[in-house]
């Protein structure tokens, strides 16, 4: 059995004040955290002070964004290595919404990956997931199965290499509303049978793990908990609170 994963995507939400605060709240939240993972994404600039919070804690870091250099003329920019001298061991790459606002494409991801990749530190969080139209118009299926196909067709992955993938309809984050669980599992059985094709079954189940992702709450969170090819949690709003997100984390890391 795969080690069950929750992250906690703090988008843009937090000053460092407030992250740093929220920070403390949550080491003493896990303190006992003994299996699973929790990884907290904050914001580029709150993650060194992060960093010392979490010290001595099972808490890991994850960046929510990264340049697909390693190094040169990239204004703005921030790269994989940069990310690991931080201290993330994770970084999110392709959140619809710098795929909605920043224009980010599939091939544009595909090089973040494999930049990522390229560390051996790092591990991606890749997101895909379809919009409201195309939900709509019945495209799901084959939108996840080309966002798949342009993110990690041609890679091929070393023995120690992991990648999650983050199944994140966009109608549904930060809506409010989840998805309904057979909804996702049917959706993370396409994924699962798509990296099947791509990598082969066994590179796919050892190399790979599925998480949801889209108004996860400790109110709705029960249904995602048992389902068959769902590894964990991606959690936006829910992570902002530390008693909101323990209880997240609790129904999914026993
Ligand atoms: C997200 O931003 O990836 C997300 C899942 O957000 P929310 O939980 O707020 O829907």
């Amino acid at each position: 059995m795969k080690e069950k994963i929750v992250i906690a995507n703090w988008k843009m939400k937090l000053g460092q004040k407030e992250s740093l605060d929220l920070a403390k709240q949550m080491k003493d939240k896990f303190k006992d955290l003994k299996n699973g993972q929790v990884v907290i994404c904050p914001s580029f600039l709150s993650i060194p002070e992060v960093k010392k919070i979490f010290k001595g804690s099972k808490i890991k870091l994850g960046a929510q964004n990264v340049c697909s250099n390693e190094n040169g003329a990239n204004t703005g920019e921030i790269s994989p290595t940069m990310l690991t001298e931080a201290g993330c061991e994770y970084v999110i790459v392709g959140h619809s919404e710098r795929r909605n606002y920043m224009l980010e494409n599939y091939e544009m991801i595909h090089l973040k990956l494999k930049a990522v990749l390229n560390t051996d530190k790092l591990m991606p969080i890749v997101c895909i997931g379809e919009n409201f139209e195309e939900r709509k118009t019945d495209r799901r299926d084959f939108v996840l199965v080309h966002q798949l196909q342009q993110s990690l067709g041609g890679l091929s992955l070393l023995q120690n290499q992991r990648i999650i993938i983050a199944y994140e309809p966009i109608w549904a984050i930060g809506s409010g509303t989840a998805i309904e669980p057979a909804e996702a599992e049917y959706a993370h059985k396409i994924i699962k049978l798509t990296l099947n094709d791509l990598f082969g079954p066994q590179i796919a189940s050892d190399h790979f793990s599925i998480v949801y992702g889209g108004s996860i709450t400790s109110k709705n969170v029960k249904g995602f908990v048992n389902l068959e090819n769902t590894d964990g949690l991606l959690v936006g709003g829910a992570s902002l609170n530390a008693d909101e997100f323990f209880k997240v984390v609790k129904a999914v890391i026993k």
